[in-house]
């Protein structure tokens, strides 16, 4: 049914704005809840008021938003994937939001290319969780590369770059997309690949959503395993745990098909010690195997090996073994599950679960801290942020596992450290109790400065990932040599600044 809407939204201007007319298939809406969800997102720090959501059927329906907003002096445009953002990245103060979940069901259609290699097409607007259930329940295939959880949207982790255990062997998702549909911030729907529109393509992925909305991807598809060994060990020194994680991501042959790994406080603390290591709820960590040697925080390698129902026990056993046996973790401190394919790639969802009954999920901030940080500078970051700063934990997983930039095309727009094949990715994932709220999220804002000011003022090579910077200064220094190319790109495909303004990168002109 087509819904015509006029005015559909009046710039919030001094002098009074412009009311202006458009007609789409979807709806706009203007006030009550949906306006109060598009100005908020899980980081729970900020709040916006925007002037309207936009609920669109497809392409076109965005594509006439951005074109009757870019009629007006001062009007924006945020695409809202699930609004996971940390720091209002996806709000748009004053401005239109769209509501890209109203779009998640378009597109899905999975099929084979041209090479042989399957594929799924999906909605920019779509969740990871649903294209998983249905890529494997009914093609027994699935995507390759994945994110820890999976309520986030595909435009929303490919506007970033979407990491998880498996970037090591295929890179992010965002290597992992071969096709898109895009409106840019002129208003134009654009189809872009490596080989078309190649410029368009590349700017958008990892483009933090300057240059276009993502409509919809073509995802790399593999077949699904069944089964999944999981497994977790400590070490007490960080420098035998970087060896071991290197060496498993730096694998030509045989590994494992998903290496991550975490800090953990030394101690019984139920929520960042001891009890967060185990897997099965039956198996209990036993600290009489810490060396003495220890300090204030432990290392866990976390490790996962696919297999299928067909395969015996013991080749499973011999291929893990196999790896396993190489690495030099504490003697008694290793932990393993097997669970289905699907359990394993949702295994967030349990934590979800879990703090959304204790209220730190979607009542409580989420001063999150991500950063990539290169591999010749990740002993003296673990000595004085993991070590010093956050030795009492951060309330939350506290993630640092290694990456290869071999496996990132440089033509995309993340940026990521300038040195060396190996970084690490640190994710200082913050949960604050709800009855600790104002104290607890100041004193992690200003903690989040300090670490990121401590390596700026040392001179370590690291990038934030999803990045939050207010001012163009910052932006510069984060993007560095790549800045030029941003700025070209931000001017070709959208010159008035009109798209995802709570990047705070560029301002809107008129
Ligand atoms: P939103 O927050 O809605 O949007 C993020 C940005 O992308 C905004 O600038 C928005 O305008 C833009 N955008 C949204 N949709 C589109 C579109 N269709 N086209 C163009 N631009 C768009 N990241 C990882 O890499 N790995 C993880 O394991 C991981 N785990 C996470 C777990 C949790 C619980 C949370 C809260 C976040 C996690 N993230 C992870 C971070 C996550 O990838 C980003 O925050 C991502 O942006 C969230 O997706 P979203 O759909 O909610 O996007």
């Amino acid at each position: 049914m087509i819904a015509y809407i006029e005015p559909f939204f009046r710039d919030n201007d001094p002098d009074g704005g412009l009311s202006m007319s458009i007609d789409i298939k979807g709806t706009i809406i203007c006030g009550g809840a949906a306006v109060e969800i598009a100005g908020k997102d899980f980081g729970g720090m900020n709040s916006v008021k925007p002037l309207a959501v936009v609920r669109p059927t497809g392409p076109e329906d965005i594509s006439r938003a951005v074109k009757a907003a870019l009629l007006s002096d001062s009007l924006t445009v945020a695409a809202r994937g699930n609004g996971h953002s940390i720091n209002g990245q996806a709000m748009s103060e004053g401005g239109v939001v769209i509501d890209m979940r109203s779009t998640e069901e378009n597109h899905f259609q999975v099929g084979i290319s041209g090479d042989g290699a399957p594929f799924a097409d999906v909605s920019g607007g779509a969740l990871w969780e649903d294209i998983l259930k249905r890529c494997v329940s009914e093609y027994s295939l699935a995507p390759r590369s994945w994110t820890d959880y999976l309520g986030l949207t595909v435009g929303g982790t490919l506007s970033n770059a979407g990491v998880s255990g498996q970037t090591f062997r295929y890179g992010p998702q965002t290597e992992n997309v071969t096709e898109l549909d895009v409106v840019t911030g002129k208003g134009d729907a654009v189809s872009c690949s490596p080989t078309e529109n190649s410029d368009l393509f590349f700017s958008v992925l990892g483009g933090l959503g300057q240059f276009g909305i993502i409509t919809r991807a073509r995802i790399l598809l593999q077949p699904a395993p069944d089964m999944v060994r999981w497994i977790r060990v400590v070490y007490a020194e960080f420098d035998e745990f970087t060896r071991d994680a290197e060496w498993l991501v730096s694998q030509e042959g045989e590994s494992f098909d998903y290496v991550e790994g975490f800090v953990f406080v030394n101690g019984e603390d139920s929520i960042n010690g001891w009890p967060t290591v185990p897997l099965d709820p039956e198996d209990w960590f036993d600290s009489d195997r810490i060396p003495r040697s220890a300090g204030s925080v432990l290392y866990c390698l976390e490790v996962a090996l696919h297999y299928r129902d067909s395969d015996r026990k013991s080749t499973v056993d011999t291929r893990a073994e196999r790896l396993i046996g190489r690495l030099g973790f504490i003697e008694g401190l290793r932990f393993e599950i097997d669970v289905t394919y699907v359990e394993f790639i949702l295994r967030v969802n349990r934590s979800e679960a879990a703090a959304k009954a204790k209220g730190t999920w979607d009542e409580a901030p989420h001063p999150w801290l991500n950063l990539f940080v290169s591999k010749r500078d990740i002993s003296k970051f673990d000595r004085t942020v993991f070590k010093e700063l956050v030795s009492d934990g951060v309330g939350g997983p506290m993630l640092v596992y290694p990456m290869l930039r071999s496996r990132w095309d440089n033509r995309t727009s993340v940026v990521l450290p300038e040195e060396g094949d190996i970084f690490y990715i640190v994710a200082l994932l913050r949960f604050v109790p709800p009855h600790r709220k104002p104290y607890l999220v100041e004193k992690s804002v200003i903690q989040n400065r300090e670490i990121v000011h401590w390596c700026v003022s040392n001179g370590i090579d690291f990038k934030l990932y999803l990045p939050h910077y207010k001012s163009q200064e910052d932006w510069f220094r984060h993007f560095g040599n790549r800045w030029s190319r941003f700025v070209d790109r931000k001017s070709r495909f959208d010159p008035r600044a009109i798209l995802s303004p709570g990047q705070k990168i560029f301002k809107r002109t008129p």
